[in-house]
């Protein structure tokens, strides 16, 4: 037998009043929502029953249901609600920062003073118009001796002794390679242009270390090729860059020498920045303290390179960035400059 409208409502009432009672959690709100607020549940069946309630009953009866809808929403929006927040709370908890834990500190490096004085004479020679090319590391005979004009049974060669990847495959003992490359690729594309370059990076060489050699160091070599370049070129040039780089009342002494890609050849002083010149035991009391060796580009070294010497001609240099260090920032061994201990790094900062 079809139940009678207001019986139904009347069982409908109490249980959803149970099965809101009995809400625990997200899985029994949908429940609860699906049985008595969806389409297909009773309490939208009952509105079908209509049909089987007196007329003057209607309005009271639509009214009683609608009540018990509204009813039935309203707690349901509250259990939601109740259980919003109490997982908004369990993830704050879960989020939560101790603001009372000391912080982490992170250490900043410091600039490696062979790294210093690398940036700063770079700039020296840009301002100079320069151009910095860093050259590889890896190379081969023919750049690192031979275009040099160090042949193979060059007693040169003794000096420069170096890692050998292969019989023919070295790492560079000088920085002058990358030199004879600018050369090369200049002539090779017959574009003649002047050149006026640095060439920063390291080198090696088959060295004990101790507190003044070290099997791997930094080189600076600079070259000017062009029309007319004089020794005299080279001695403004130097002059300039050792009083850009250790003070305007430093001065230079160019003492002859030799090597085998430069034609004359000069070993070059810078006055002691200790005596000013007086003499001192870091001098040895001479006054003067040696940093590089500079020349006239040796013709065949042109040659060699694609470079007429009947029409250019050009200067060059090398020096230690290690020692030009050791000098500047008063370093007393040369192996902490890449042992890379921070204590020395921190004394260096500031210097
Ligand atoms: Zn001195």
């Amino acid at each position: 037998m079809e139940k009678n409208p207001l019986e139904a409502l009347e069982a409908i009432k109490k249980e959803s009043a149970i099965a809101i009672a009995s809400i625990k959690d997200r899985l029994s709100l949908n429940e609860v929502r699906n049985r008595f607020l969806s389409k297909k549940s009773e309490l939208s069946a009952i509105m079908g029953m209509m049909k089987d309630i007196p007329n003057e009953m209607k309005a009271s009866f639509g009214k009683s249901v609608n009540e018990l809808r509204k009813y039935i929403e309203t707690k349901v929006k509250e259990k939601e609600d109740e259980f919003a927040l109490k997982e908004l709370n369990e993830k704050l908890e879960k989020e939560k920062i101790d603001i009372t834990l000391p912080g982490r500190s992170y250490e900043r490096g410091k600039i490696n003073p062979y790294y210093a004085i690398v940036d700063e004479i770079s700039e020296i020679f840009l301002s100079l118009g320069f151009e910095v090319v860093e050259g590889d590391d890896i190379t081969d005979d023919k750049f690192n001796f031979e275009l040099l004009n160090i042949p193979e049974d060059h007693p040169a060669r003794d000096m420069q002794d170096t890692f050998y990847i292969s019989q023919n495959i070295l790492l560079r003992t000088q920085t002058s390679g990358a030199q004879a490359h600018k050369m090369i690729d200049n002539s090779s594309k017959n574009e003649l242009k002047p050149i006026k370059m640095i060439c920063p990076g390291k080198c090696y060489r088959r060295d004990d270390d101790d507190a003044t050699h070290s099997h791997q160091f930094g080189q600076i070599e600079g070259l000017v090729v062009d029309k007319g370049i004089s020794l005299a070129d080279l001695k403004g040039t130097l002059e300039l860059f050792v009083k850009r780089l250790f003070g305007e009342k430093r001065e230079i002494r160019l003492r002859s020498s030799y090597f085998p890609f430069t034609e004359p050849s000069v070993e070059v002083d810078v006055s002691c920045s200790h005596c000013g010149g007086k003499g001192c035991s870091m001098c040895k009391g001479t006054g003067y303290i040696e940093i590089l060796g500079a020349g006239e580009v040796n013709p065949k070294v042109l040659e060699m390179c694609g470079y007429d010497p009947k029409i250019y001609s050009g200067f060059a240099f090398g020096v230690g960035i290690d020692r030009l260090a050791i000098l500047k920032y008063g370093i007393d061994d040369i192996r902490r400059i890449y042992t890379n201990d921070v204590r020395f790094l921190k004394d260096f900062e500031g210097k």
